[in-house]
């Protein structure tokens, strides 16, 4: 039952990271794929059980094929895990249960496998002991093997592709995108997702074109089907004809076009018409971004997220190698700043034999600074390593998920203690190194006047302001129509932020994606905002539009949005203040967010 082949066939779902690209698809096997859920006539019953039959024998085939061709010796001693598959597969609970849905609940094979799966995934949840329990996720390797050989789909192997794919995936971690090998992947689209998530996040910072969101994406895609996707509409063309192929690549020739233009303002100060200097800085993930941070016009780093360190390793990293990272990151931007984020793991980033994955809501779990406090060790290895590196040049540290001040005061006195155990061991760090809090949360920007007592600055992180102040989960795409940035909440949240900040003489900054969208800065700028850091690629836009600007009347452009009550309202607003200053093509080669 190969699902049906789709000519020209395009979805829509989020631009995540910008670029137009073409390519073969590939499925990522390991990865939930939509389940086709059909009730069959009692004439096709057998058939249907003879049909699951097959599949578990071209599974059981498969693995012992894949167990056949491992020789290497190291490898070869994890093969049990193998056998623990295959004996998943010979399961009698998984075969009779699954026989049985087919007989009595006339569904097909797809559907009963899965209502099995489900009552199997209570049984385990409820076992106590944690390796057992662990199975789960064998059993769902297995099963999704199972799944796919039903539906008819090849198996692709990720080590072997050759040239570039475009991966199509249900879901992906940034954990598994930092997995594949970047040198094969052309792009990638998922069915679920939203633009502020952390794999688009992942995406735009590596260059590599992504559209998330696309909902039916891996139901109706095929491995190896041509596709294109455009990155920033969101648009994703299955099977494309000739025709269309072709104006995509000329929209491609125009968008390199764009780029090339505004390429020139990186090396341009970034400054308003009516002298207003801006700070722009950039937010990376990887040391090796700071030659496009500096190429792309960056005065330094304003969020160095500090995850990827950890992620897909087993063990944690030492002082050490913290060490050496934020030393090489502070001496290659120097004199530029390097403001650190301690770890903030946890929401849609998890670490292996931690936080995994299984709170009930992660958003609102054990993640960033909650951590950071509980498990106090991995904390103050990660700020040794910060502190030996600040004597290297200027680096502040950000506490990130700031909820008030009792966490803010735990943070600071437990950086207290390592800098006393220094001190004592005579290990030089800067002792007038900066303290900064992320403002995230709702609860924290309300108490901005307090928190700004306590610390050196603020950074405004406004892809969870948005989410916690609008109750919207950013990488839901179901809600992503609610995820604005405009809104009134949002704005109003922004000026007490700022008015807190300026009262107690503290430096502001904005480190969310909302920095990186030139309609947005000129409000933000507006607001009050002179600071900003964002993806390097977005520096160049943003710099143009500031020195196309005066800040003077951004001011009574963004006093006036305090009058409408709706987003669209003040989207529409803007775009007319927009439109009465620059022309209107590049209102709408820029403000596609300003859309009513
Ligand atoms: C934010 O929440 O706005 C932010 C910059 O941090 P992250 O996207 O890593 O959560
Ligand atoms: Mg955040």
């Amino acid at each position: 039952m190969a699902i049906q082949q789709q000519i020209n066939k395009s979805i829509h779902g989020i631009g995540a990271s910008p670029g137009i690209i073409t390519g073969r698809a590939f499925l990522l096997e390991r990865f939930k794929v939509r389940l086709p859920q059909k009730r069959i006539n009692p004439s096709q019953v057998d058939e249907e059980v003879e049909r699951f039959h097959r599949a578990l024998k071209e599974s059981r085939n498969q693995l012992r094929e894949i167990k056949e061709k491992i020789l290497d010796p190291e490898v070869r001693q994890h093969t049990f895990i193998l056998d623990v598959h295959l004996m998943i597969l010979d399961d009698e609970m998984l075969i009779q249960n699954t026989e049985e849905h087919v007989r009595k609940r006339k569904v097909n094979a797809e559907w009963a496998l899965d209502l099995t799966l489900e009552k199997l995934d209570s049984a385990f949840k409820a076992i106590e002991d944690e390796y057992l329990r662990e199975r789960r996720s064998d059993l769902h390797y297995v099963s999704s093997r199972v799944f796919r050989n039903l539906m008819g789909r090849k198996h692709d192997d990720i080590t072997k592709i050759k040239g570039k794919v475009i991966v199509v995936a249900h879901d992906l971690s940034p954990a598994d995108t930092l997995q594949m090998n970047l040198n094969h992947i052309a792009g990638f689209i998922t069915d679920i997702g939203g633009k502020v998530s952390h794999t688009a996040i992942l995406a735009r910072s590596l260059g590599i074109p992504a559209v998330v969101g696309l909902e039916v994406a891996t139901s109706l895609i095929n491995g190896g089907d041509p596709l294109i996707i455009d990155g920033e509409s969101g648009e994703v063309v299955i099977n494309p004809t000739e025709e269309i192929s072709e104006s995509f690549m000329e929209r491609r020739r125009l968008v390199k076009l764009q780029e090339r233009e505004v390429m020139k303002y990186a090396s341009l100060p970034a400054e308003t018409r009516d002298g207003v200097r801006i700070h722009l800085q950039a937010n990376i993930e990887m040391v090796e971004e700071i030659s496009s941070a500096k190429s792309h016009g960056a005065e330094g780093i304003g969020l160095y997220r500090t995850e990827i360190l950890y992620l897909n390793r087993k063990n944690l990293p030492n002082e050490e190698e913290h060490y050496q990272t934020y030393r090489k990151l502070v001496e290659n931007i120097s004199p530029g700043v390097a403001t650190i984020r301690t770890l903030d793991i946890g929401g849609d980033k998890f670490l292996d034999g931690y936080s995994k994955g299984n709170e009930t809501n992660p958003a609102m779990g054990l993640r960033a600074i909650r951590f950071s406090i509980k498990e106090t060790d991995i904390f103050k290895t990660q700020l040794r390593g910060i502190l030996r590196a600040s004597v290297h040049g200027k680096l502040r540290v950000l506490f990130p998920m700031i909820s008030g001040i009792e966490e803010i005061r735990k943070a600071k006195a437990i950086l207290e203690e390592v800098k006393k155990e220094f001190i004592r061991a005579k290990v030089p760090f800067d002792r007038g190194i900066k303290i900064g809090a992320m403002i995230e949360i709702p609860s924290a920007s309300v108490t901005a006047d307090l928190l700004a007592r306590e610390v050196d600055f603020f950074s405004i992180g406004t892809n969870d302001l948005i989410q916690y102040a609008l109750a919207v989960d950013r990488i839901n795409e179901h809600v992503s129509y609610l995820y604005e940035p405009l809104h009134p909440a949002i704005l109003r949240i922004v000026r007490s932020v700022v008015q807190s900040a300026r009262n107690a003489g503290i430096p502001l900054a904005i480190c969310g994606e909302m920095a990186s969208e030139p309609a947005y800065v000129l409000v933000l700028l507006g607001l009050g905002l002179e600071e900003f850091s964002m993806n390097p690629i977005a520096i160049p836009k943003v710099k143009k539009v500031l020195r196309m600007a005066k800040a003077i009347e951004t001011r009574s452009m963004a006093e006036r949005l305090f009058q409408f009550s709706t987003a669209s309202e003040i989207k529409r607003h803007v775009r007319r203040w927009m439109v009465e200053r620059f022309s209107e093509d590049y209102v709408k080669s820029i403000a596609e967010e300003l859309k009513t």
